[in-house]
């Protein structure tokens, strides 16, 4: 049997277009979708797609590498940017419209207008990178705003940053029903990253060493350990310990608030976050203890 060709995605590149679309879309009664990305689209994000495409009938993906939510020292030029590669990616998962704006599209002369969420935006990557926050929280209001869908989709990957879209979304009444999707990994653990290109086979391994700490951290709380502070400790120490890692945070925290943790609780997340060259790269881990050890 002959495959059915895959549809070609509508790639709208102005506000008005995807606006368009999507309110007949609305009006056709359909649910509509959106994953926010900025592209180099690997199996994390297509997980993402998947999930749209399950629960939705009509799905947006935005593919813009946002200048606003990087530092002046950081790797906004050299961001990998697969356009061709990302298309094929959105034609094979089915997506129906890529929205893919210009710098000036999303950020004309005079734009002046900023999304601060005060406090969460302060802490773990927000202290290491002042104004992240913002620029995300801001790009992501525009992006519900101008696709105004109906479900939008972030992958726990970025543990804060769907804690900080919670929270805005309730605090600014935004009417879009925001989805955790959990992250995507390689067999060895390491968690899929459009950062991870810039890594040498020698910090790739490196990097491993990430998500085997926070597994190390995991399995201790599970099994009982009622000593957080220990459990940081031996992340931070197994972290600082391999040769070309130099951390930046490795924590247990509470999920939602995002404080760091004295004792243990039912729902707790680990966070890491470290520097393997010059690649910053950040993970992090649920931990959910059954109700009776708590
Ligand atoms: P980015 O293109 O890096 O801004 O990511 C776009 C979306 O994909 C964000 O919601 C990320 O959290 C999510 N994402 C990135 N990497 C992964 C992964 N390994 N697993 C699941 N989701 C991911």
């Amino acid at each position: 049997m002959a495959d059915s060709p895959s549809r070609e995605p509508l790639v709208s590149r102005t506000i008005g277009d995807v606006r368009r679309e999507v309110a007949a879309q609305r009006g056709q009664g359909r649910r509509v979708g959106c994953v926010p990305t900025m592209g180099a689209l690997h199996a994390g994000h297509l997980s993402l797609i998947e999930a749209a495409r399950a629960e939705c009938d009509h799905v947006v993906v935005t593919l813009f590498v946002n200048p606003t939510q990087f530092g002046p020292n950081e790797d906004f030029h050299e961001y990998p940017r697969t356009w061709e590669a990302d298309l094929r990616a959105c034609r094979d998962a089915s997506v129906d419209v890529i929205f893919y704006p210009e710098a000036e599209t999303m950020y004309p002369p005079g734009f002046q207008t900023g999304v601060e969420v005060a406090g969460l935006s302060d802490v773990l990557e927000g202290a290491s990178r002042p104004g992240h926050f913002r620029g995300v929280a801001t790009v992501v209001l525009k992006l519900f705003n101008i696709v105004q869908p109906d479900v939008a989709y972030f992958g726990a990957k970025d543990f804060q940053q769907q804690v900080i879209l919670r929270r805005m979304g309730r605090d600014l009444n935004v009417p879009v029903e925001i989805r955790t999707c959990p992250t995507v990994r390689e067999e060895d653990g390491l968690a899929l990253s459009s950062r991870n290109k810039y890594l040498t086979a020698e910090q790739r391994q490196a990097a491993l060493a990430l998500s085997q700490s926070l597994a190390a951290a995991r399995e201790r709380l599970l099994g009982g350990e009622m000593d957080v502070n220990a459990v940081q400790a031996e992340m931070q120490r197994r972290l600082q310990s391999t040769p070309g890692v130099e951390l930046d945070y490795a924590v247990i925290a509470d999920p939602e608030t995002l404080k760091e943790l004295v004792r243990p609780q039912a729902d707790m997340v680990a966070l890491v976050a470290a520097r393997v060259g010059n690649t910053r790269l950040i993970d992090n881990m649920p931990v959910r203890l059954k109700s009776e050890k708590c």
